[in-house]
């Protein structure tokens, strides 16, 4: 993987695997920024558990169903044959693919961005998506990302954090990035957005987003990505996970 570390063989794993880092919160707070740089100054994968119910959501309007409709939303989760492999960019980001299909692009799409959390709150979606997110963290030596990462699907996670921020900075980040990747969006559409998925994680019955009471809190509001990798890579050594030089 040019120019970057190569994924590591580990100091001290508590298992037989390697360590897991959850890092859960809200969307568009920086989760996919500080979780890649984060891996790959550790030599991790970056898996992004949103990929798994971003599929779904896809799936599900592909097939002509309706996101709402738990039927239609499970059928589409039972079709899927979803894998992830490491980015041949050597970014340690996880592709997605359903078969053998490159689905990464599609699941960034503002229809699934419209879908996606409505699919999530099914709990026979969530029941569906449960097994394989714990089969992709299997081994270790992942930065895992999501909003119950550390609460419901990993809880027993070497170190769990929960990235926070305001609505107006997340709306900002989120544009920006959509720009940059070629997106028209208009900002007021995409702080609505945001918020009604913060709406429906946050008050579904079922894994709610939350942080975990063990959970290391970080307000990334007026932090760099490099200030919050540097703060999570403190707390990873002061667990004697690895050894900062
Ligand atoms: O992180 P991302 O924005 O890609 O997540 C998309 C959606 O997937 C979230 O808004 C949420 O509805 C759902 N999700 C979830 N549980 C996770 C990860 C994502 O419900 N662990």
């Amino acid at each position: 993987m040019g120019g970057v570390a190569q994924r590591q063989t580990f100091m001290s794993a508590p298992a037989a695997r390697g360590p897991i880092v959850t890092i859960d919160g809200p969307a568009a707070v920086g989760k996919t920024t500080v979780g890649r740089m984060l891996a790959e100054s550790l030599g991790f994968l970056c898996l992004d558990s949103g990929l798994f119910y971003r599929a779904v959501a896809l799936a599900t309007v592909r097939a002509g169903g309706d996101p709402d409709s738990a039927d239609d939303a499970l059928a589409a989760a039972q079709s899927l044959r979803l894998r992830f492999a490491p980015d041949p960019s050597g970014q340690f980001a996880a592709r997605a693919f359903d078969g053998n299909r490159d689905i990464s692009e599609a699941l960034v799409s503002p229809e699934v961005d419209r879908t996606v959390s409505l699919v999530s709150r099914i709990p026979a979606v969530r029941a569906a998506m449960l097994e394989p997110q714990r089969e992709a963290l299997r081994e270790g030596g992942v930065v895992a990302l999501g909003r119950d990462i550390g609460t419901v699907v990993c809880p027993e996670a070497d170190l769990k954090v929960y990235l926070d921020a305001s609505p107006e900075m997340r709306a900002q980040r989120r544009w920006k990035e959509r720009r940059e990747n070629g997106g028209q969006m208009d900002i007021a559409a995409i702080r609505e957005n945001l918020m009604a998925r913060d709406r429906i994680d946050s008050q579904r019955s079922i894994a709610p987003l939350r942080a975990a009471p063990d959970a290391l809190v970080i307000s990334t509001d007026s932090c760099t990505p490099g200030e919050v990798v540097r703060a999570i890579r403190s707390a990873i050594a002061a667990r004697g996970l690895i050894r900062e030089c």
